[in-house]
Order: structure tokens, then sequence, then C-alpha cells
């Protein structure tokens, strides 16, 4: 790897994330209440700030109706790609920090919510703790999740499942449609 590339990835404290020693990482984020693109945009922030990580890439928006109890507004769903030197645990805990401070509640399973931040894939892990699963388990089924993957990153292999390509073949369309509207992650109003 080139120099050059190493010091391509800097945190927003300035530290430089060297892709040798930190985890490619994937986040799912999904919003369905309180104005779902600006919580969406809040988070890319929020992940953009975090300690010894790099914000890469996000994926277009998604609208996409909800899953689970029924007369939900639709959700925004998009992903993001980070560079982090944060472990797993510790990420999650950044990710369930950032979901609170968004106002998400814990009410209902598969409810509305403000902000849902899941860790799709760390790196090449394959974990099943009882707090964290990675692969996340249901991503292979759920359109709003593989579309978004696949547009910034076609060529991913996820650890013990098939190349993105297949999953989409197999996935059910779901009234996935893509929305007009961007994340700028240079955007640090
Ligand atoms: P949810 O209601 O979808 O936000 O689920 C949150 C719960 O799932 C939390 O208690 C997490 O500890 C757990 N969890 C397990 N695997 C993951 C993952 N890959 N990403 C985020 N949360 C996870």
């Amino acid at each position: 790897m080139s120099a050059s590339r190493v010091a391509a990835l800097a945190s927003a404290d300035g530290r430089a994330v060297a892709e040798a020693d930190a985890a490619r990482v994937f986040v799912g984020l999904g919003s369905n209440l309180d104005d779902p693109a600006r919580q969406l945009r809040c988070a890319c922030r929020a992940l953009a700030r975090l300690p010894d990580t790099a914000l890469v890439a996000v994926s277009p928006l998604y609208r996409n109706p909800a899953i689970g109890p029924a007369g939900q507004p639709d959700f925004l769903n998009a992903v993001a790609q980070l560079q982090t030197r944060l472990p797993p645990l510790s990420l999650l805990d950044a990710l369930q920090a950032i979901e609170l401070s968004q106002g998400r509640r814990r009410e209902q399973h598969w409810g509305a919510r403000t902000l849902d931040l899941d860790i799709l894939l760390y790196g090449q892990e394959a974990l099943t703790l009882p707090r964290l699963c990675v692969p996340h388990p249901h991503m292979a089924q759920r359109r709003f999740v593989l579309q978004p993957l696949h547009d910034i990153a076609p060529a991913l292999q996820p650890p013990g499942l098939a190349p993105l390509p297949v999953l989409l073949a197999h996935c059910p369309e779901h009234g996935l449609e893509r929305i007009d509207e961007e994340i700028d992650i240079h955007d640090d109003a």
C-alpha cells in the first residue's frame, strides 16, 4: 500500500486512520420518524466525528416500506463505510450512543424509530457475541441493506455469505425506491 493511500483517510480529530491497522466497517442506517433524511445526515456527521475513525463513503438514500408493526411511515435507509480502529464492541457502544442522542427509544421491537444503526460487517470478522453478531444476521434478506451496500462496494465478499450480486438476485424487491437526495460526507455543518 502506498504512503499516500495510508495518509488519505483522516478522522475528524485529524489523525490518520491507516488502512493497515484499521477495520473496514459497513454500518446500516435507518429512520422513519422526525424528518428521516435529516436524521441520516445528522448520524453521518456523528459517524465522521467518532474517534480513530474515518467516514469513507455513504450510499444513496432509499425509501423503503417498513417491516414490522403495521401503520408505520416508510423508512429511509442508507449504508456508510468506515475505516476504524475502534474494536467491535466499542463501535457498537458508540453507535448506540448516537442513536440515543438522536432520540431513539427502545420500545416496540421493529417499531418506528428516529434512528437505527447496525454494524453490517466488521472487516472479515464473524462474531457471535451476546450483544453483537456480524455479519448482521438479517442482512442477506434485506434489499434496503444489500442495494446500498452494493452501490458503494460492488465487489465486496461478506464473510460466510455469497457475493453481493448473488444475494441481491435472491432477495425480494419489497418496494425499495432510490430517492433524489444525497449525503455529502464532507458536510460538517
Ligand atoms: P435493533 O433494535 O435492531 O437496534 O437491535 C439492537 C440490539 O441488537 C442491541 O441490543 C444490540 O446489542 C444487538 N445487536 C446484535 N448484533 C448487532 C449488530 N450487528 N449491529 C447492531 N446491533 C446488534
